[in-house]
């Protein structure tokens, strides 16, 4: 098989493809900007918004040459118009299955099948529970895991954000744009976010720390309107009044697809060497999916280069081979 050129007839979307993308955030993209420029006939399928999590985060301030910063939905439009402009094309569906046939892996999706010889998986993490009464109760109801998209309803109330991470910490000071009181519940006494994030929130008047607490469940009438809090260092039980609660505890892996194709970690997350290539040949890996030390927007972009170019690689050492 001769890699397809693009450009293809915009309206449809061809059955057999050079690559699969599953995934439309940071990584995604930027992997369908590099096989695009390869010419290869790529499809990057996305269930929701393009972006990923990104494109929910208010101001991006540590990605490198925006020393202004920039919004993650103002990147995420880019990075889709770029992708676009190479010959990538978007589906937007829902990912059912990977599997093998040969060198084909075929992807199932809610708009039906299509196959490629080689796969990029860059589905992203989604935020993790804390799994206490109220929570799922009250989702949409003063529980939320999204500032970006729920901050505004909370004009000068009360707002309590759970975490004590970069996510956590930055959400927190988008939220005093809107909520009169912050409070960030943390389990320990000390944050994990970047310093000058820290400083930020330690110099913000409507930030308030509840350290070494946890919150035990999310009560209310027909939304939230309190917590109950532990304070682990003396064991005692608080009642805590607030007007929504936003949880930030961090990221999970979106794997349960492929946990029976590729090798994970403990946490689920995609083991792939320093390639991006995963335990099956042909299926790439990038972006918060994978195994990694740091999870930045920065990282990913550059994860969903080198699987561009692995992916690249592979499909011209198949074909050399005469495996398509
Ligand atoms: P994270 O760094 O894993 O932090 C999670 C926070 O939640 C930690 O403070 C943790 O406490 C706390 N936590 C975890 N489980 C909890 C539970 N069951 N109850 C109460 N608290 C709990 O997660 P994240 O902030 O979502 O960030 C995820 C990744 O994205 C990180 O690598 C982060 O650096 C990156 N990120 C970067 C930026 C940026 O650079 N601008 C922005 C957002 C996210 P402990 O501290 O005690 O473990």
């Amino acid at each position: 098989m001769d890699f397809l050129l693009i450009p293809r007839k915009e309206e449809e979307i061809e059955k057999e493809q050079d690559v699969i993308i599953i995934g439309g955030g940071p990584a995604g993209l930027t992997a369908g900007i590099y096989t695009g420029r390869a010419r290869l006939k790529t499809l990057l399928i996305e269930e929701s918004s393009i972006g990923g999590l990104a494109s929910l985060t208010a101001t991006i301030e540590n990605y490198p040459g925006f020393p202004e910063g920039i919004t993650g939905k103002e990147l995420s439009r880019r990075l889709e118009e770029q992708a676009k402009k190479f010959g990538t094309k978007i589906l937007d569906a829902k990912v059912l299955s990977l599997t093998l046939d040969g060198i084909w892996k075929i992807v199932e999706t809610t708009k039906g099948i299509y196959r490629a010889p080689s796969v990029i998986i860059c589905s992203g993490t989604k935020p993790k529970k804390l799994g206490i009464p109220g929570e799922r109760e009250f989702l949409g109801k003063g529980v939320s895991y999204c500032a970006v998209c729920d901050g505004a309803f909370f004009i000068g109330k009360k707002v309590a954000v759970v975490g004590g991470g970069d996510a956590a910490v930055e959400e927190a000071l988008y939220l005093t744009h809107f909520a009169e009181e912050v409070y960030i519940i943390h389990r320990r006494d000390e944050l994990r976010a970047e310093k000058i994030t820290q400083e930020k929130a330690f110099s913000n008047p409507k930030i308030k720390f509840l350290w070494s607490h946890i919150v035990k469940k999310i009560e209310g009438d027909k939304k939230v309107e309190r917590l109950i809090l532990e304070d682990l260092k003396t064991k005692e039980e608080k009642i805590f009044p607030v007007d929504g609660v936003f949880i930030y505890i961090g990221l999970t892996p979106q794997t349960e697809l492929y946990s029976s194709l590729l090798k994970l970690d403990e946490n689920g997350f995609i083991i792939t060497d320093e390639n991006m290539q995963t335990s099956v040949p042909g299926i790439f890996a990038a972006g918060d999916v994978r195994v990694k030390s740091l999870r930045q927007i920065v990282t990913a972009l550059s994860d969903g280069a080198i699987a561009g170019v692995s992916a690249t690689k592979y499909l011209e050492e198949i074909k050399f081979k005469g495996g398509i």
